[in-house]
């Protein structure tokens, strides 16, 4: 087998390497900031009924424009954010978040164009950006990771980006985004501005997310997926709110029925018993508190978290500290942060598990 650096590959991705979050079959897996609870078994029984009734139809084409799940995504946006009356027209969706920022990138960026981002931040922010030959542009973060208003512009006035790349809560930190640095941002743009909110259901639920501030910036676009909070990452469900013109950029680059009539099916019916889906939100959001009280217990200095994971500093070998983890089963992230390892909440049970194997280190 040859080296794929042998082949005619495009020049921009020589070198590169691909997400590789390791997939090791483990007894307890903290690693990639999965709900670990599995869905109720009849919610499952719903949606497999649904799943059921759409592969009587599989012969023919999905609905191109989901739309269905279009309207379902938008009454799930708007009970948590009323005032966005949000409609069908503002939803964007995909096989996962990821698909959906590189539609978004093959959109708006692509060659000659560059996107801003703030690292440390999702990996794969940068990987989209280059495999759609958009030029990813690193800033810099403030003290402890966040991200201030006056940071965002100077950045953004010093390299005027085509867009810029926010996530809020920010992973690998779990850092928190102020809506002024999010509305900082799209001041001091031209460009797209995308904050990826894939945690943010994990944030304070009475605190309004950048849903609110869509009106009246059509250049603003959210991103949510169904793959952490709602418990459906093996689904693959990614969605956007945003105005209506921006579905109608994406159509221009999406692949014709990208979205299976299993999957719409699937997530149209998840959708349906959201508030049961939902439901272990508030334990993991108890677990990730107590991974903060207990790390910093132990030592460690966690880092303060809006998401359903805690990055935590202290650690004087990360790699041994993994190692030794994993080989009692328990699979945590080595995110390339020196001195720091990352570590999803999982079930009470597992959180247990993790902090017990930690102390006897
Ligand atoms: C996990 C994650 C996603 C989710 O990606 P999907 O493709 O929807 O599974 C998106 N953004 C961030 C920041 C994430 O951590």
């Amino acid at each position: 087998m040859a080296d794929f650096s042998q082949l005619p590959i495009r020049d921009d991705l020589r070198g590169l390497t691909p997400y590789g979050a390791p997939q090791n079959t483990v007894r307890v897996a903290l690693n990639v900031n999965e709900n670990t609870h599995p869905i109720p078994e009849d919610v499952a029984r719903d949606i497999v009924e649904s799943i059921a009734g759409a592969i009587l139809t599989v012969n023919r084409y999905p609905d191109r424009e989901f739309t269905e799940l279009r309207e379902s995504l938008a009454r799930y946006l708007n009970e948590e954010t009323p005032d966005a009356q949000l409609g069908a027209d503002h939803i964007w969706a995909a096989n996962g978040s990821n698909e959906v920022l590189q539609q978004i990138l093959q959109a708006f960026g692509g060659p000659g164009r560059t996107v801003l981002g703030f690292p440390p931040t999702y990996s794969m922010h940068s990987i989209i950006s280059a495999g759609t030959g958009t030029q990813w542009i690193a800033g810099e973060r403030d003290e402890q990771y966040t991200l201030t208003p006056e940071t965002v512009t100077r950045w953004i006035e010093q390299t005027d980006p085509d867009l810029v790349f926010l996530c809020s809560p920010n992973n690998p930190t779990g850092t928190p985004l102020s809506l002024e640095t999010i509305e900082a941002a799209y001041a001091a743009s031209r460009g797209i501005v995308v904050v990826d909110e894939a945690y943010a259901e994990f944030a304070p639920s009475e605190l309004p997310t950048a849903v609110s501030l869509l009106e009246g910036r059509e250049r603003l676009i959210v991103s949510r997926t169904m793959s952490k909070a709602f418990a459906f990452a093996g689904a693959r469900v990614g969605y956007l709110a945003a105005d209506p013109a921006v579905s109608d950029a994406l159509r221009l680059v999406r692949l014709p029925y990208h979205l299976s009539a299993l999957t719409q099916a699937a997530a149209v019916a998840a959708l349906r018993h959201a508030p049961e889906m939902l439901a272990m939100v508030g334990d993991i959001r108890e677990q990730r508190d107590r991974l903060i009280v207990e790390l910093e217990k132990l030592g460690y200095a966690p880092l303060p978290s809006w998401s359903n994971f805690v990055l935590f500093g202290g650690v004087d070998d990360p790699n041994a500290v993994f190692e030794a983890l994993l080989e009692q089963d328990i699979l945590i992230r080595d995110v390339g942060i020196p001195n720091h390892l990352r570590v999803t909440a999982g079930t009470a049970a597992e959180t247990t598990v993790f902090l017990e194997a930690l102390a006897r280190l």
